[in-house]
Order: structure tokens, then C-alpha cells, then sequence
């Protein structure tokens, strides 16, 4: 829907308030709170003088962005004639990158619990420890779709997938800000590769930030633009209120991103009716696009202040390159945000990790992890292990990764306040029932197996490495490390020795798995988080230290291809990783499952796969027509196993043939995580609106159903679809 409502629910937000003058916001007209944001403003902006507004356009911290206790990652100063207050500015998206904090599961974690509340209490616990740490925005949530599996900051993301992307990314924001901070969304857009290649051989993944991330252009049409790279952008500014974004470093269609009118005026502004401020990634504002950025759409640049510097601002209204109600424009975006969301009518907020509940935050990060864990395969149901069973007397665990906290390079990596690890949970717990846990690090491969001999069941830990800065060589497990690691040698050693062996897998992206035929289960734990130990041992036992039953929340939110060639960018350099600085999108909308489904490639895992411990079973399948032109579905998850647990059932869309059109098999639309116990069972209602079953219609510029026959799959997963309803939507009928 065009000019959408963002802004009047913005303004809301500020004439809420009472009329006195409060916080820091001093004794000046635009402190009357009775006053909406834009008129309060408007007032202040009037009081700033020229070179007082071009100040507010760039950061003035060239220095504070490294991490350390006590420092921001961006910093504006204010106006201190005025009271306008200093703005700190902080990353990230799976915790707070300012000395310690929370470590939070990976996004693409948070995205495998397919739960937007929990996304919502993942949110607010950053949002949390950000204002604790004196910011009043974090650089967060990173949305960008999984393009390829190689992007070195899949793990940053929530998958291939827009719709389960969005739902995550309104649940993040909506819990962040709720906490007094803004949300950042980023990186605005088509942001899917971090350079034209992997790193040099031998440079460690994780440790570069330089490269053509900073220069690549994806070509995107603009239909695949609307339908895949930017509805999670979209459901964040239209439905979470996000209050800024953060455009991005590669070039759009030949634009700079930070200079990009269609994409920042046209598509966020005029379609959108975005209300916030769009701000600048670290260096994706050019010292020769002043002009450019002015002018089409950029309104801060936090860091390092090249392009927006006053000297440059000056030169570009020198030169009549760009106007003073430009200027003014952008600044009261600014202003207009902060006074909408309250940054004047309160105190700065000090830094004082004293401020932060540590323990309830692990807290949160062990449910957000036991939520996200997804059981891959679970043959003979070797899982979960029993601590009570007379045949279990020893369980080894093989593995480095077993006994490590696990981050990711770049600004989303964390040092946590504290963790626990897999090996002294699995101690301890198991120590209690008289189980023996014997260890080997995996360094000596024949060691490892030997002790896999000798114990009754064995968990092998493994993990792959990226970070910002360079995508990964190719998907095996090993790929990137320096030094180089052997860990499908290890499985396949550990494998040999003991039948019963189970795989751990730490990874931030899918990776392969040529061993998954000859190990009982596996469990993607993603990047875990600081309560890693708590999490996997509550989940391996089915059981947590209470005695409560635990189930493996997780299901895929990207596929698990068989093969390197088998992704949507292979086997063309056009698609990927580019040709002379272009990255073709040829794929189209045919992203993750969607291409897999189209050519008939059968995945190693399917996106939305994950098993329980526990079985489900869908009745009842109905869809009618609804008023809003999009559809109402109904249907039944009962638990029919014996414990409780908990399911995802998935709604998917499959689209009537329209000529000319490149449709996929199906498209996610909808899904309903549930917790049952054991023969319990709930009815499910599911709304999906018009923009469920539209496509992006290049000539007509807008969103268009096609007349014909829909159908609703409900299934499992995107492989699994155990029931079929059919639809006529847009004034089409079904047979
Ligand atoms: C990253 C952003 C991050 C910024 C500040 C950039 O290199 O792309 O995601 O917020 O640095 O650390």
C-alpha cells in the first residue's frame, strides 16, 4: 500500500505525553510535550543556526567504534547552546558490541525458533543492555535474505526467507524499542555478498573488513527487489515503527545505496511513508557523493564523516550542488525521530553494566537457543538421551567446539559476560546419574575414536567459521579455517568407532554434511550463545536441571543443500561472485527453497525441516476467501506422541500460472509455532492478507493478484506438505 501510516503513528507517540518540559530537553518551546514530533522539530530547528544544522549530518567519534568497555559505535554531539543532546550510537545485532555483554544465539538462530515473541524478548533484552551501555540506538536487526550460503554474514541474518525474515525482524524491533532505544534495520539493500570472492587464501575468515563489499553492484529487478530483498525492510518501517535505517555499502543498480533515490526517496519515503532517518554503514557514504547523498535520501552519517564532514556540505552548498532546505530536510528527520521516540524528554542514559540482569539475560539466551536447536535427523530416536536408561553408562564427547564459546567475526561478534560450555553441562548432569563423560578434543583423530570406542553413545561437536568482511571459499564444514581444520575426517573417524554417534553442528550458514548417512542424529545448534552448555545439554537429555521436558524447537529457515552445486548461484560468475564489480540476481525470485523447488533439486535438509521429539498431526484444513481479498485458514495441530513438544506448521502459498511470469512451486506465507503436551491439541486461525497471494507487477508499479485458482499447502516443512486447500483468489475460479 503506498503513503502507509508510518508517520501518523509516529507522531502519536509524542503527543502522548503530558505538556511539561522533561528530561534533558531543557526549558525551550519544542520541549512542550503536548506538541507533536514534527512540530517540535520544527521549532528547534529553527533555533539552530546553518552551520549548527550541517554539524548534525555526520558522527563526531572517528575513534569510538572499536568495542571496548565504555566506548559507542557511533557518537553525534549535539547542540549544547540549544540542549540538544549528545546521541550514542551502538551494534548489534546479537548483543551489544561495547566491552561485555549478553551473548545472544545468532540471528539465523533466532529465526530457526520461527517464534516472533520470542524474536520480540530477544529485542528487548539487546534493546536493554544497549540502553544500559548509554546508547539510544543500536545498530540492529541485520535482515538481509540469504542469497547464497557462502555470504559471510548469513549467521548476521534470519535466513532465505522474506516472510519468516519480516516476522522476525518486527518481533526484534518491536522488543528493542520498547526499551526507550531505537532499532537501526539494516543493511538497506541487496546487501547479500560481503566481497566479489573469498578471502586470500590463508587470511582467517572473520578478520577482514576490507574488500569490493564496498564496491559491488547487484542487479536486481525490481520485482525480485519488492518480493524478496525488501519485505522484511518493509514489515519494519510499516508495521514495527522502526525509527531508522541503515543503508548499505554495495551499489543497487548502479547507485551507491546511500545515494540510491529509488531506493531511499522513491520505495522508502513515497511507498512507504517512512517517518525515521535513513543513516550511512560504516563507510558506505562517499567523500565524492556529498551532493548525491543530500540529495537523495541520506540523512546521518555516524561514521567517519567523509561525505558529510561541514567542510564537504559547505563545498556542495557552495558549488549549488545541493540546496539549504535539503539540509534542513534531513536534520528534521532526525530531530522529528528523536523527539517521536523520546530521546529529549528523558536523561541520558549512563553506561553501567551494573545496570544489566546478566543472569536473567542467559536466561533468555539459553530459551532462545533451546528454541532454536533443530533435530535434523533422529534415527531409531537415539535422542534424547536418557540419564535413567540402565544401558547408558558413558557417553563421549569429541570436540574442541564441545568446551568453547562461539562468536563470529565483525561488528556482530560478542564477548560474553560469561558462559557455560556443552562438555560441563553434559558433566555435570550426567555425573548426577552416575554416567561417565569421557573427552578428547579431536586433535588426534585416532585418540578421538578410541575414545568414541569405548563409550556407550558419542557427541561430536563441530563448527564452521565467516565473519564481515569475506565470504566463505565453498560450504564444507572445513572451509576458511586457517589453520586448516579435518572435521568431516573426524566425524567420519568418530562414525567408524561407535555407531551411535551424534553430531553437534555450531554453524552460521548451511553447510555439507557428506557423513550425515552414517551418524544416528544430528542437531544444528547455529551459533549458540553465551548459555550454549545449559541449551544443548537441556536439549541432548530432553530434559533441563528442573526435570521439565525439553524439546528441539528449531526448523530450518535455509535450506541444507546436498551440494556446493547445487545452490541458486552456482555454476555462473555473473550470478555470483560477479563479473567486473556487477552481481547478476538471474535467479530472480527464486531464492532458497523457492529454486530448489522449481528445478526439482532435492535438498540434504529442506528449509523449514526440523524434527521433534515428539509427533504432530494436522486435521481439518480449510481456506475461504476474506473480505481484504486475502484469505482466512484454519486447521488443527494435535500432539499425538508421547511427550510434550513443540511444532511449526507452515502455511504455503502455491500461485495460479500467469503468462510471462516465473512463479515459485510455493511461497511461505504463514506458520504457527505451538507447545503441546502429549495428546493435546489446538486450533489454529491464520489470517493471510492480499500481498500473500500478489506479485510485484513491474508496469503497473504496484501489487497485483492474479485471477485463478490458489492453493494452501500446510505441511512441515517446504518438502513435507501433508494437506491442500484450494482458493480462487482476485476474481479467478478454481476447477
Ligand atoms: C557493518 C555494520 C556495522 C558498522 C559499525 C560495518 O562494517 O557493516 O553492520 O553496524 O560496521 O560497526
Amino acid at each position: 500500500m503506498k503513503h502507509a501510516l508510518g508517520c501518523a503513528v509516529l507522531f502519536l507517540i509524542a503527543s502522548a505525553g503530558g505538556a511539561d518540559a522533561a528530561g534533558r530537553c531543557g526549558d525551550h518551546p519544542w520541549c512542550d510535550t503536548s506538541l507533536d514530533a514534527e512540530t517540535r522539530a520544527g521549532l528547534l530547528l529553527e533555533a539552530l543556526t546553518p552551520d549548527e544544522r550541517i554539524s548534525l549530518l555526520a558522527g563526531d567519534d572517528l575513534f569510538g567504534v572499536g568495542g571496548q568497555a565504555g566506548s559507542h559505535t557511533g557518537t553525534s554531539n549535539g547542540v549544547p547552546r540549544v540542549d540538544l543532546p549528545t546521541i550514542y550510537y551502538t551494534d548489534g545485532p546479537m548483543g551489544v558490541r561495547s566491552g561485555m555483554a549478553t551473548a545472544m544465539p545468532a540471528p539465523l538462530g533466532l529465526a530457526a525458533t520461527w517464534d516472533p515473541a520470542l524474536a520480540t524478548r530477544y529485542g528487548a533484552t539487546v534493546g536493554n543492555e544497549a540502553k544500559s551501555k548509554g546508547n539510544d540506538v543500536v545498530f540492529a536487526p541485520t535482515v538481509n535474505i540469504m542469497r547464497t550460503p557462502l555470504g559471510g554474514r548469513t549467521f548476521e541474518g534470519y535466513g532465505e526467507d522474506p516472510w519468516l525474515a519480516g516476522r522476525m525482524a518486527v518481533g526484534w524491533i518491536e522488543g528493542a524499542q520498547s526499551e526507550g532505544v531505537i532499532a537501526n534495520v539494516k543493511h538497506f539493500a541487496a546487501n547479500n555478498q560481503e566481497g566479489m570472492g573469498p578471502a586470500p587464501q590463508g587470511v582467517p575468515l572473520g578478520v577482514g573488513v576490507l574488500g569490493d563489499r564496498y564496491t559491488v553492484n547487484a542487479v536486481v529487478d525490481e520485482r525480485t527487489l519488492r518480493e524478496i530483498y525488501l519485505p522484511a525492510f518493509e514489515a519494519a518501517v510499516n508495521e514495527a515503527n522502526v525509527g531508522s535505517i541503515m543503508c548499505s555499502y554495495n551499489r543497487l543498480n548502479g547507485q551507491y545505496a546511500c545515494e540510491n533515490e529509488h531506493l531511499l526517496e522513491t520505495i522508502l519515503r513515497y511507498d512507504w511513508g517512512f517517518a525515521g532517518y535513513v543513516l550511512s554503514d560504516y563507510g558506505a557514504a562517499h567523500a565524492n557523493g556529498t551532493a548525491a547523498s543530500l540529495n537523495d535520501g541520506l540523512d546521518f552519517e555516524p561514521w567517519p564523516g567523509m561525505c558529510y564532514s561541514p567542510l564537504q556540505v559547505e563545498l556542495a552548498l557552495a558549488a549549488s550542488l545541493a540546496s539549504p532546505a535539503t539540509i534542513d530536510e534531513h536534520v528534521r528527520r532526525i530531530l522529528r525521530t528523536l523527539f517521536a521516540y523520546g530521546a529529549f524528554d528523558r536523561d541520558a542514559y549512563p553506561y553501567d553494566d551494573g545496570l544489566i540482569d546478566q543472569v536473567g539475560h542467559a536466561a533468555v539466551a539459553a530459551e532462545v537457543e533451546e528454541a532454536a536447536i533443530t533435530l535434523l535427523q533422529n534415527d531409531g530416536r537415539v535422542l534424547p538421551l536418557d540419564l535413567e536408561d540402565p544401558d547408558l553408562r558413558s557417553i563421549a564427547v569429541i570436540g574442541a567446539d564441545a568446551d568453547a564459546f562461539q562468536s563470529r567475526g565483525g561488528s556482530a561478534g560478542i564477548r560474553p559476560f560469561f558462559y557455560d560450555t556443552p562438555l560441563q553441562v553434559i558433566r555435570s548432569r550426567a555425573g548426577a546419574h552416575g554416567v561417565t563423560v569421557s573427552y578428547a578434543d579431536g586433535s588426534d583423530q585416532t585418540a578421538a575414536a578410541s575414545t568414541a570406542a569405548a563409550a556407550d553413545v558419542v557427541l561430536v561437536f563441530v563448527a564452521d567459521i565467516s565473519g564481515e568482511g569475506a565470504d566463505k571459499p565453498c560450504m564444507a564444514i572445513d572451509c576458511g579455517f586457517f589453520p586448516p581444520r579435518s572435521q568431516d575426517a573426524l566425524i567420519d573417524a568418530v562414525a567408524t568407532a561407535n555407531p551411535n554417534t551424534i553430531v553437534v553442528l555450531d554453524a552460521g550458514a548451511p553447510v555439507l554434511m557428506p557423513w550425515r548417512a552414517s551418524v544416528r542424529a544430528i542437531l544444528a545448534a547455529w551459533i549458540p550463545g553465551e548459555s550454549v552448555g545449559t541449551a544443548i545439554a537441556d536439549v541432548v537429555f530432553g530434559r533441563n536441571a528442573n526435570g521439565d521436558a525439553v524439546d528441539p524447537g528449531g526448523r530450518l529457515p535455509v535450506t541444507f543443500p546436498q551440494s556446493d552445486a547445487d545452490i541458486p548461484t552456482a555454476g555462473d560468475p555473473e550470478k555470483y561472485p560477479g563479473v567486473a564489480e556487477n552481481v547478476y540476481y538471474k535467479e530472480g525470485v527464486l531464492v532458497g527453497y523457492r529454486w530448489y523447488d522449481a528445478n526439482g533439486i532435492e535438498p540434504a535438509f529442506a528449509f523449514g525441516h526440523g524434527l521433534s521429539y515428539t509427533d504432530f498431526a494436522y486435521s481439518g484444513l480449510a481456506a475461504t476467501p476474506a473480505p481484504s481479498g486475502g484469505a482466512a485458514v484454519d486447521f488443527a495441530v494435535a500432539n499425538v506422541g508421547a511427550r510434550p513438544g513443540s511444532d511449526v506448521a507452515q502455511v504455503y502459498v502455491g500461485f495460479p500460472t500467469v503468462a510471462g511470469l516465473v512463479q515459485p512451486p510455493k511461497a511461505l506465507k504463514g506458520f504457527h509455532k505451538v507447545a503441546l503436551a502429549a495428546g493435546a491439541s489446538v486450533p489454529v486461525h491464520l489470517e493471510l492478507d492480499a500481498r500473500a497471494f500478489a506479485y510485484w507487477d513491474i508496469a503497473a508499479n504496484d501489487w497485483r493478484v492474479a485471477p485463478g485458482c490458489y492453493q494452501i499447502l500446510l505441511g512441515r516443512s517446504s518438502r513435507d506438505i501433508v494437506a491442500t486447500a484450494s482458493l480462487p483468489l482476485g476474481g479467478g475460479t478454481c476447477p
